[in-house]
C-alpha cells in the first residue's frame, strides 16, 4: 500500500525524469493535483507533502472542500466542464480555470470576477481528438476565441489545455500533444502555459512542452464516482468494482 506522500514522490520523479529527457528544467513543469471525488483529508496529506495546486471538476464538491480547508494556503484550479449558471461561483472561488471553451463563458467569468481579486488565469480547452470528445473548442476556432479572451479585462489568458483521447500508443500521444503545442505557438500571443498530461501520459506531454500536468489517479488512487457522472472525455471508466486502494 502506498501513501499519498509516496505517490507524490514517485510522480515528482517521473516529472523530473521526463523534463530532463526533454532538456527542460523540472521546475518548468507544475504538478496540479486533481482531487475530484477525494476527501479534504487527502488534500491535507498532499499539502503536507508539498503540493499547493489542486484541480477540481465539480463545483459544489469543490466549494465544500474549500470551506473545510480554509486554513491552508491552497491554489484552486477549475478543470471541469462549465455551465453558465456556475460561472459566478467559479469566478469568485478559483485562481485558475483550465476549461474555457466558448466566449460566452469567458465573458461571464470576466464580468463576475470580483475586482478585489487579481485577474482570473484561464486556459482555452482545445479538442484535438475530434468526435471522441465533446468538450473543447475546435482547433480552427482557437485563434478567434483566444483573441477575444485576451481582450477581456478581468481574465489573464495563459495558454491552452487539452485532454487527448486516451491511448497507450506513445506515437499517438506525442502527435496529440505536439498538435496542442503547435496551435499555441501559432497564436503568437504572449502565452506561457500548456496544461496537458495526466497520470498515464505525462511523459509525452512534458516532451511536448507541458507546463501543468494534471494528475489524479497516480496521486490519490482510483476514483469512486458515487453520485457523480464521470466526465465522458477523460478516459476514466467508472466501475463499481474500482475502489480507492489507499
Ligand atoms: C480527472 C481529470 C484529470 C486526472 O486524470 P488522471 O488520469 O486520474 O490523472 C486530469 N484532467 C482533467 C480535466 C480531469 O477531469
Amino acid at each position: 500500500m502506498s501513501t499519498i506522500a509516496d505517490n507524490i514522490s514517485q510522480v515528482s520523479a517521473r516529472i523530473a525524469a521526463a523534463a530532463r529527457q526533454a532538456q527542460r528544467e523540472p521546475s518548468q513543469v507544475g504538478l496540479l493535483a486533481v482531487s475530484k471525488t477525494k476527501p479534504a483529508t487527502a488534500i491535507r496529506e498532499a499539502f503536507a507533502a508539498g503540493v499547493r495546486d489542486f484541480g477540481e471538476n465539480y463545483l459544489q464538491e469543490a466549494l465544500s472542500k474549500q470551506e473545510e480547508l480554509v486554513d491552508l494556503p491552497l491554489i484552486w484550479h477549475f478543470i471541469g466542464p462549465i455551465q453558465s449558471n456556475k460561472t459566478r461561483a467559479i469566478a469568485e472561488h478559483f485562481a485558475w480555470v483550465h476549461s474555457v471553451d466558448r466566449l460566452k463563458i469567458a465573458q461571464r467569468l470576466s464580468e463576475q470576477r470580483p475586482s478585489t481579486l487579481t485577474p482570473l488565469n484561464v486556459c482555452i480547452q482545445v479538442n484535438v481528438s475530434g468526435e471522441a470528445s465533446k468538450s473543447g473548442c475546435a482547433p480552427d476556432d482557437v485563434r478567434a476565441l483566444a483573441t477575444a479572451i485576451a481582450a477581456l479585462p478581468n481574465l489573464h489568458l495563459r495558454g491552452l489545455m487539452a485532454i487527448p483521447e486516451p491511448t497507450d500508443d506513445p506515437v499517438a500521444q506525442d502527435a496529440a500533444f505536439a498538435r496542442v503545442r503547435t496551435l499555441q505557438h501559432d497564436l503568437q500571443l504572449p502565452l506561457d502555459t500548456l496544461s496537458m498530461g495526466m497520470s498515464h501520459d505525462l511523459e509525452a506531454a512534458i516532451a511536448q512542452g507541458a507546463t501543468w500536468v494534471r494528475i489524479g489517479t497516480a496521486l490519490f488512487g482510483a476514483r469512486d464516482y458515487g453520485q457523480h457522472t464521470p466526465p465522458a472525455d477523460t478516459g476514466v471508466a467508472p466501475s463499481p468494482f474500482t475502489k480507492d486502494p489507499s
